[in-house]
């Protein structure tokens, strides 16, 4: 960030959202929706394919192995989510359910186990062998643990940013798109935004601008990477018409997999990570070019999911990820809030974190802890 000379200068927003893809499309609604005068800026008209959020679908699971510290975060998301599905033209949720599976010892499983415990999630424990009989199209050893979540499923991500934005702008939220932010100012009691079309001038400004943050943000530390995702030949068996669900699946290695319910025989797939870290947006390659694109899955498939066949096309992505692969949820300053550093599973708490972002611009107490997420836990580890 340029932080400029304080000058007295008339806030004329109450909030400018730098970025308006999955997090930012929630806050310009919910921020608009609470009654204040709120401008969207995005350097695409979102949703697009140069960010996080392409691909149609994601997963949301309540179980969490990232840490219980997220639950009550995700029960939230899970109601908005649910809201929006109802206010919405297409599609925004869809409860599949969601299957969890790992070796015994595995951390995600076991922190998947321990906030099932601590919140009562609805979930069903089994071994692999147990959950063979149940899903015999899934090939887990026997001695792995399951989570089943008959409640979770997936998000249609690229509706729902459609869907908020329509309705930001429905009840006259001010949007701005194919717009790239530039810089942004303290200026007087609040912020300058520039932009390619001019500048703004806001009380507060939310940076919700996903794996490029560092551009506005030098100080974030995120790591950009690219991932890939492909689809893969599956018949009716990986359906959802036959209780197919969607999975996350860890290998012995400790290797997160992905997949959701086949539909029109396709069944989506990915290896959560695999740092790919790049500089610019240039070096993002598309889906093939890299040697291990396609070789990581196969392996998977060839273990886990022997049914399914060839790849039919893929596409490439990026992550913000942190070192931890925690979330950064905190202010720069009184009047400026970032959200980033995502690491690859944040899409289904963006509802969540557009309503946080909407009470920091109303100057609203926050009801949920968000102690975990603060930048200044970066300091502390380098000190220590
Ligand atoms: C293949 C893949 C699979 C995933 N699967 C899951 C999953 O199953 N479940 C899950 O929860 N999460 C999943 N994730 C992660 C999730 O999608 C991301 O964490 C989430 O979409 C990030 O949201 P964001 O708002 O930070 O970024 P984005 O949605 O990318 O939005 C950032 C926006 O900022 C804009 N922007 C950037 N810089 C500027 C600027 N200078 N000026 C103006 N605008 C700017 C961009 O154009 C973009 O629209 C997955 C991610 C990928 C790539």
């Amino acid at each position: 960030m340029n932080v400029g000379q304080s000058m007295t200068s008339q806030a004329e927003y109450d909030l400018i959202i730098i970025g308006s893809g999955s997090v930012g499309a929630a806050a310009g609604y919910y921020s608009k929706k609470a009654g204040m005068n709120v401008l969207m800026i995005d350097s695409h008209f979102p949703p697009h394919t140069d960010g996080s959020h392409h691909g149609q679908t994601r997963i949301i699971r309540h179980a969490y192995g990232e840490g219980e510290n997220y639950v009550p975060l995700l029960l939230k998301a899970q109601s908005l989510w649910s809201d929006l599905h109802l206010q919405s033209e297409s599609p925004i949720f869809e409860k599949t359910g969601v299957l969890n599976a790992a070796p015994e010892h595995s951390e995600f499983i076991q922190q998947a186990i321990q906030s099932a415990k601590q919140y009562n999630l609805n979930v069903d424990i089994t071994s692999g062998k147990e959950a063979k009989v149940r899903w015999p199209e899934i090939n887990l050893p026997d001695s792995y643990i399951t989570v089943y979540e008959p409640n979770a499923g997936i998000l249609y991500c690229e509706n729902a940013i459609k869907s908020y934005i329509k309705l930001a702008n429905e009840l006259g939220c001010a949007q701005l798109f194919n717009c790239e932010v530039t810089a942004i100012n303290r200026k007087g009691q609040g912020i300058e935004v520039i932009t390619q079309d001019g500048t703004y001038y806001s009380k507060k400004v939310a940076v919700c601008a996903g794996t490029w943050v560092k551009k506005l943000l030098p100080d974030i530390p995120i790591t950009p990477i690219r991932r890939v995702f492909a689809w893969h030949q599956a018949d009716g068996r990986f359906s959802q018409n036959n209780k197919f669900p969607a999975f996350v699946i860890e290998n012995e290695q400790g290797e997160g997999f992905y997949g959701f319910p086949a539909v029109n025989d396709e069944l989506k797939l990915g290896k959560h990570l695999d740092w790919q870290p790049i500089e610019k947006k240039e070096e993002r390659l598309p889906f093939g070019r890299h040697p291990t694109d396609g070789r990581a899955l196969l392996d998977f498939l060839k273990h886990y999911l022997p049914g399914v066949g060839g790849c039919l096309y893929g596409a490439s992505c990026t992550y913000d990820m942190t070192a931890d692969e925690d979330f950064i949820i905190d202010t720069i300053d009184e009047n400026i809030y970032v959200v980033s550093g995502l690491s690859g599973h944040g899409y289904k708490f963006a509802s969540v974190l557009g309503e946080i972002i909407s009470d920091f611009a109303k100057g609203d107490d926050c009801e949920f802890d968000l102690s975990p997420f603060k930048l200044n836990r970066f300091n502390q580890s380098k000190s220590s």
